[in-house]
């Protein structure tokens, strides 16, 4: 049960509450995990608000979104609708419900990684994040991931988006429309003249993190992104793809969604029609 609730005026005084009271501390910023799923052993809120981390500022290199900012703001900044082919603000649309994106931060999405729709895209246009963990941090989004395990005990303070871009989609399947997903996928690619020079193929809700789909994005790179070079890659992310039964569906059914969604991704950033 909660029993404190407390205001820090910094990061750093943010951190060091966090690391002053061990787990039984834990941060909050929009609050709709910790309401939903209150972790048992924790008694003490660190209210991140007056911390100054809300808000989205762009240079001639890119965004920064500041960790406090709602989903809502991320995609009603208009910005985002002209890069990586408006991706990000079509997958947040996707997102739970409007007035749950009012309140869920892109923060605490970011620290907890898991059950999201946000992670997969922001992977694949190569998103980095940065953090304080009594040092300022700074690094691509997948290796933040792979190497800090333990994110409750560390302040994201933003995420960072390059404004030099190339085309992306998103696909969430998903039973109804406020349901998280089964599955879903984001592709993001860069084109020299009509031949692919990068590609990123990332699949989320395996049941698990979502991760790049490394051999499904070297199958891109070197081909015009034709029907055949479109296949031949959702056929090696459906080989590759690592998935799991769970109640929501088995690993074989996942893995089929794989092919189906990366295809339909693919398809999208040739500019075509595409069934949803
Ligand atoms: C009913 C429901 C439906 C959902 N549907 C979807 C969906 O369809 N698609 C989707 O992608 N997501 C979905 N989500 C996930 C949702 O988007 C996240 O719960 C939300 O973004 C978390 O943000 P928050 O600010 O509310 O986090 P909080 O609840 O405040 O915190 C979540 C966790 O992150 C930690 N934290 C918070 N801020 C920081 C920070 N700056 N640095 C480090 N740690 C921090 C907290 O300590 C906590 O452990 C759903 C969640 C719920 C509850």
């Amino acid at each position: 049960m909660f029993t404190e609730y407390l205001h820090p005026a910094s990061v750093e005084e943010a951190f060091r509450t966090l690391q002053k009271l061990g787990t039984r501390a834990r941060l909050v910023a929009g609050g709709t995990d910790l309401t939903v799923h209150p972790p048992a052993d924790v008694t003490t809120l660190v209210d991140l608000s007056r911390t100054g981390l809300g808000g989205i500022t762009a240079d001639d290199t890119g965004f920064h979104i500041g960790a406090l900012t709602t989903l809502t703001d991320v995609l009603d900044y208009s910005p985002f609708a002209d890069i990586w082919s408006g991706v990000i603000p079509t997958m947040l649309a996707q997102v739970a419900s409007p007035l749950h994106r009012n309140a869920a931060s892109i923060g605490g999405h970011l620290a907890r990684g898991r059950l999201s729709d946000v992670v997969p895209v922001l992977l694949s246009v190569d998103a980095r994040i940065s953090f304080f963990d009594g040092g300022h941090h700074h690094m691509p989004l997948a290796d933040f991931y792979s190497t800090r395990k333990n994110r409750t005990r560390l302040v994201v303070t933003g995420v960072h988006l390059e404004r030099d871009t190339g085309r992306a989609a998103f696909r969430k399947f998903a039973r109804t429309t406020y349901d998280l997903a089964i599955l879903n996928v984001a592709c993001a690619i860069r084109l020299e003249g009509d031949v692919v020079s990068w590609a990123r193929v990332v699949v989320g809700e395996r049941p698990a993190l979502a991760v790049e789909l490394s051999e499904a994005s070297s199958v891109l790179v070197g081909h015009r992104l034709d029907a055949a070079t479109i296949g031949r890659a959702s056929e090696k992310a459906m080989e590759t793809v690592e998935v799991r039964n769970d109640p929501r569906a088995s690993a074989d059914y996942r893995r089929h969604l794989t092919r189906v969604l990366v295809r339909r991704c693919l398809t999208e950033t040739t500019g075509e029609e595409v069934y949803v």
